[in-house]
């Protein structure tokens, strides 16, 4: 509970201005706290006289927060291979450790995954837990879940982080729940206070119109998601030492309600466009399923693939594996041709850290213009197959 000094308390109103939330007044000369206070801790900046403050036993819930140390990545398996992302996290999970002075643990589930530890220990981790069963050997949320969760409680990690995946997305906020820990998701940078190990979430909010970073003083662990292809994997070193530590655990945690009868691998996955150096992306401006393939044809010609933006995944044009943006994937491609796509910032932040990207709208004023490196202002149906021909033509 947010505490007020009324004898200190000179009812000048600072804190009733301050609180985002509208949970404070002032009545006869005093501050009343309500009951929506978050104790998010503004109005005690904002009070000159230091009449307000936050115990402290209550700010962490009883939590003792000092228990809590190392970082922690959950790996990801697809089909038995370990996904970009979980190097990705491994490489940003090391500078959080090294800044922190603590160990950087992989915690990897499967089975038969013994020969995939050594790559986890070269791409930066300390220890690796590994828990391997044939109840793991599919995906089930339930079943990953209570696992972490159970681990998460013995080991007592100060910091959680998983891959705004589908996998991820759908394990970590029913851990995050059931340990009572806040979770950020969709994170596109992270750093941790070295002082007192708070890690700083940054991730785009309103919108993507500003970038929020978040703090879980309460909570441990501090949980995040993050998003693929913004953090860079190390450099796979396999002289690096790290320990593999296989856990064992009680049968009746691998109990699911789910049966998995069989996985397919759908026909969009086979092109990740994480993973291509090239991409050719259409936006509304296609006006139609057919207008994809004039683009088709210029990333064929590329050895591309295709992207678009959220309207024309909306619109039921192309899947939502190609949706580039803030609700969609980040790409970060040599070359990314926009066609008929206005640059929209939630589209933008999907792709602007693009080597060369090429713009091609008939609006000049169009946004996307502002992050190209080359626009061509024009109509796309005229220039993307007249831009086809002539690299067919020097291709010869
Ligand atoms: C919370 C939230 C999340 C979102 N997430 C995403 C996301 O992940 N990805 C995403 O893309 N969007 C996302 N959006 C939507 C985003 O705000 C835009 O609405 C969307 O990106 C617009 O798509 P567009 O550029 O294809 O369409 P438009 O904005 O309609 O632009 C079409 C462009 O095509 C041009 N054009 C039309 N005809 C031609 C022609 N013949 N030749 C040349 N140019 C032509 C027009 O000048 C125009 O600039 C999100 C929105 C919200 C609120």
């Amino acid at each position: 509970m947010l505490k007020v000094d009324s004898d200190v308390c000179i009812g000048c109103g600072a804190c009733e201005e301050s609180c985002p939330f509208g949970a404070i007044s002032v009545e006869d000369g005093c501050a009343v706290v309500g009951d929506n206070c978050t104790l998010c801790g503004t109005c005690v900046d904002a009070c000159e006289v230091e009449a307000l403050h936050i115990e402290e036993a209550e700010r962490t819930n009883g939590v003792e927060l000092d228990a809590w140390s190392g970082i922690w990545i959950f790996i990801e398996c697809r089909h038995g291979v370990i996904a970009d992302i979980s190097f990705e996290l491994l490489g940003i999970g090391r500078k959080l450790a090294d800044d922190r002075g603590v160990a950087l643990c992989a915690v990897l589930l499967g089975n038969d995954l013994q020969g995939s530890c050594d790559s986890l220990i070269a791409g930066g981790a300390d220890i690796v837990y590994l828990v391997e069963d044939p109840a793991l050997g599919q995906y089930r949320e339930d079943v990953y879940g209570r696992i972490l969760e159970h681990l998460i409680r013995e080991h007592k990690p100060e910091v959680v982080l998983a891959g705004a995946t589908a996998i991820g997305r759908s394990v970590i906020p029913q851990v995050a729940t059931a340990l009572g820990a806040g979770l950020t998701a969709d994170c596109t940078q992270l750093a941790i206070r070295k002082e007192d190990g708070m890690l700083l979430q940054t991730r785009p909010a309103f919108g993507g119109n500003i970038m929020a970073t978040i703090e879980c003083p309460r909570s441990r662990p501090q949980m995040a998601t993050v998003r693929a292809k913004v953090m860079a994997p190390l450099d796979p070193d396999t002289s690096r030492k790290g320990e593999i530590m296989p856990v064992i655990m009680k049968q009746e945690l691998f109990d699911s309600a789910i049966e998995v009868l069989e996985t397919i691998q759908a026909e969009t996955d086979q092109v990740n466009i994480q993973e291509v150096e090239v991409l050719v992306a259409g936006g509304r401006g296609l006006e139609s399923e057919k207008g994809f393939a004039i683009i088709r044809e210029l990333a064929d010609e590329l050895n591309g693939a295709l992207a678009a933006s959220r309207a024309a995944v909306d619109a039921g044009w192309v899947s939502y594996p190609h949706q580039v943006g803030q609700t969609g994937k980040t790409v970060c491609p040599k070359l990314y041709i926009a066609c008929g796509i206005s640059g929209a910032i939630q589209h933008a932040v999907g792709m602007q850290s693009a080597k060369t990207i090429v713009a091609i709208n008939r609006d000049e004023e169009a946004p996307i213009f502002d992050i190209a490196t080359y626009g061509v202002v024009g109509d796309l149906f005229e220039v993307v197959p007249a831009l086809t021909e002539k690299i067919r033509e020097a291709r010869k």
